[in-house]
Order: structure tokens, then C-alpha cells, then sequence
């Protein structure tokens, strides 16, 4: 990145105050601690110490309020939809949503038989990635916050070029 460079050059930085915040928050993404299905495990998986997703500065957090990233990892159900929008909601803007596996992206297996089961989370809250996979291995989910990274360094967020996103 630009400002690695100006810092390696002569100790000096002089970066555009959107760079600075966009690489300060892409380097530290907080996704909500919840999963939702069998997609859940190998989300955990990619936190735990053979994957470690701390190296990117991803650190799960307990609360909606503390999150920027929410990673849907697992069959949505109608009886969650509510929940999961809500607490959408309740996370700061800018923010995230990664779709994890074929049952949030599209409802995977219960695509055609589930009546209970939501036809893809992008009903009802706006997805950035979509992760393919049933279940995606924790190095697909690795490649989705890489891709969420070169996203995130594109985006203006000063003078509220940042809008909120519909679904
Ligand atoms: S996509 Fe497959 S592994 Fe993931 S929640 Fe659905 S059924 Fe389970």
C-alpha cells in the first residue's frame, strides 16, 4: 500500500486522510461471534490456531454494537430472518456482510423443499461476498475477507460518500 511505502522511503507519511482510515479499519475487521449451522464449524475453524484469522485483524466480538463484519454461516431460517436483521441494525455503519456457504447464499440443500428455509440472506439484509460451498473450507472464508479488504480500501468515507446499503 501507498503509505507502507512513503514509511519505508524516509519515515515521513503524508496519505490522503480516506486511505489512512480505510487501511486503519480494514485491518482491523470485528466480526459478530454467532453462526447459525454446520457452516458455523468451519467458521470456527478459521479462527482457531491453524488458520488464524487474527493475522488479518480479525477478532470475533460478542456484541452487534462492537461488530463492522457479520458473517452469516448457516441456514437461514424465517424464524431467524427477524433476528438477523435486527441485530444488523444494531452494528455501527460502515458495515459488512459475508455470506457463507450455499445455504445463506441461495438456501443450499433446502433450496427447492424448505418451506421454512429464507431463499438466500440477501432478502433481507445487503451481502458484499458470498462464499460458495457446502460447507466453504476456512480458506475460502480467508479469501472472502481478503476480497472485503481490497473493497473496503476503495471506499470513500469522507463527506458522507458512504452510503448505507439496502437489501
Ligand atoms: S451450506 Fe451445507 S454446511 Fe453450510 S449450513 Fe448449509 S447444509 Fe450446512
Amino acid at each position: 500500500m501507498s503509505i507502507n511505502k512513503q514509511l519505508e522511503s524516509n519515515g515521513v507519511v503524508i496519505a490522503k486522510l480516506d486511505d489512512l482510515l480505510n487501511w486503519a479499519r480494514l485491518s482491523s475487521m470485528w466480526p459478530m461471534s454467532f453462526g447459525i449451522a454446520c457452516c458455523a464449524i468451519e467458521m470456527m475453524g478459521s479462527m482457531a490456531a491453524t488458520y488464524d484469522l487474527d493475522r488479518f485483524g480479525v477478532f470475533p466480538r460478542p456484541s452487534p454494537r462492537q461488530s463492522d463484519v457479520m458473517i452469516i454461516a448457516g441456514t437461514v431460517t424465517f424464524k431467524m430472518a427477524d433476528r438477523i436483521r435486527r441485530l444488523y441494525e444494531q452494528m455501527p455503519d460502515p458495515k459488512y456482510v459475508i455470506s457463507m456457504g450455499s445455504c445463506a447464499n441461495c438456501g443450499g440443500p433446502y433450496w427447492q423443499h424448505g418451506y421454512h428455509v429464507v431463499k438466500g440472506v440477501d432478502r433481507i439484509i445487503p451481502v458484499d461476498i458470498y462464499v460458495q460451498g457446502c460447507p466453504p473450507r476456512p480458506e475460502a472464508l480467508i479469501g472472502a475477507f481478503l476480497e472485503l479488504q481490497k473493497k473496503i480500501e476503495t471506499e470513500h468515507i469522507i463527506g458522507d460518500k458512504l452510503q448505507p446499503k439496502q437489501a
